[in-house]
């Protein structure tokens, strides 16, 4: 592959960037410099003009200076010692790049799109992915022109502005059922090929990927370590919310969707219901739009067996961390080796007075059935307190 390197060019005030190949002559470079600094032609009294010299990686930078005005007069008056000139910095380019280049993760990442007929056994999705870390680390956007289930068509970002015709078509195979990659043209004609340490190529799906595993063995992986680690290990800046929106998505990977278990719920009753005799187990949703409103749970195992309990329960409530939050109430006592002995649970939106007398209308119709009397430890919540004496008249709580 040819290797590039960026210039970035100072002129008084004005700085810009272009691409220099290892077939560019200092010809080339001077005639470019003229045309883009306005004022500025071969022959110039300009004493600074100042290169920066970047990798393709991005990863080292040589940020000497050096004169290109001694070219610029030597090739206007003919000299040859230009074409000299030229294969010593390009020499010097070369070096520059792997001297410093420190080693990233993704270096292999250059590798994920290379050949026709190449095959991606986990479908689209595995195309989309690996096709996002070959642009980040080949230095490139791209946009795509076709994005479907069975069929993607990308192209090179500069295709409108430069008409880069680099291009990449995969489709599914009808037979396997995998990705395969059917035309490509893996050449760019435009002059942006240069990896930076921010891409719009980098989304949340790639750090979800990369840190998947991750997650799944320590789920309170913070997003800073996130944000450091991408840096220190790929030489990639990211924001805090695609960060944020990686780890989301890994969790999604290794727990599932969390709205999904809801769809569940009336089959879970029911089931409760059927292989746990005397369980009292009710779901109730939002009127007209059967959204999940609160679920209590007492398993008919537990009823029975708190009868042998000493008569002390405990009751409060928890915050629910989850994506759609909501509070957890619980009644627990204790059994013979003084472990918690959970009777009824319940989920709702927050720890009102309307959801507290409801907890406890349930709570009741298993107690008094009992026919004991129960002695309360609670944190003497408002919503509970007003409902207790009513609930339970007579009965100790502390
Ligand atoms: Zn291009």
């Amino acid at each position: 592959m040819e290797v590039c390197v960026m210039a970035k060019c100072t002129y008084k005030s004005e700085t810009i960037m272009f691409s220099i190949s290892e077939k560019s002559s200092m010809v080339d470079v001077s005639k470019t410099l003229c045309l883009r600094f306005r004022g500025l032609q071969l022959i110039s009294n300009a004493k600074s003009v100042d290169i920066l010299l970047k990798d393709l990686c991005g990863i080292s930078e040589y940020s000497g200076d050096f004169c290109a005005n001694k070219e610029l007069i030597a090739c206007e008056k003919g000299e040859s010692s230009c074409s000299s000139t030229v294969e010593d910095i390009n020499e010097f380019f070369g070096k520059s790049k792997r001297a410093s280049a420190k080693p990233l993760l993704l270096n292999e990442w250059e590798t994920y799109i290379h050949q026709v007929g190449q095959k991606f056994d986990g479908g689209v999705e595995e195309f989309r992915l690996k096709l996002c870390k070959y642009a980040l680390e080949v230095g490139f956007n791209f946009l795509y022109a076709g994005n479907e289930k069975r069929l993607v068509i990308s192209i090179c970002s500069n295709k409108k502005l430069m008409g880069c015709s680099w291009r990449v078509y995969a489709s599914c195979c009808e037979v396997t059922g995998c990705f395969v990659i059917q035309t490509l043209h893996n050449v760019h004609t435009c002059a942006g090929r240069i990896r930076e340490s921010k891409s719009k190529m980098m989304r949340s799906r790639v750090v979800s990927s990369l840190f998947v595993d991750r997650i799944r063995a320590k789920p309170k992986l913070k997003l800073v370590e996130i944000i450091h680690e991408l840096k220190d290990y790929y030489g990639i800046d990211i924001s805090y919310y695609h960060a944020w929106f990686g780890k989301e998505l890994a969790k999604l990977d290794i727990h599932g969707d969390e709205s999904k278990p809801f769809n569940k719920l009336v089959w879970y009753a029911d089931a409760i219901k059927e292989t746990n005799s005397g369980s009292l187990c009710e779901l109730e949703c939002e009127a007209g739009i059967n959204c999940f409103r609160r679920f209590f749970v007492s398993f008919g195992g537990s009823i029975a067996g708190f009868q042998y309990c000493i008569p002390l329960l405990f009751i409060d409530a928890t915050f629910l961390k989850s994506k759609y939050k909501g509070q957890f109430l619980c009644a627990s006592g204790k059994n013979g080796n003084q472990g918690f002995y959970p009777l009824p649970f319940r989920v709702v939106d927050s720890e009102t007075e309307e959801n507290w007398t409801w907890f406890l209308q349930h709570l009741a119709a298993i107690l008094l059935s009992m026919g004991r009397i129960m002695t309360f430890f609670s944190d003497y919540n408002q919503g509970l307190l007003n409902t207790m004496g009513a609930m339970f008249p007579g009965w100790p709580h502390s």
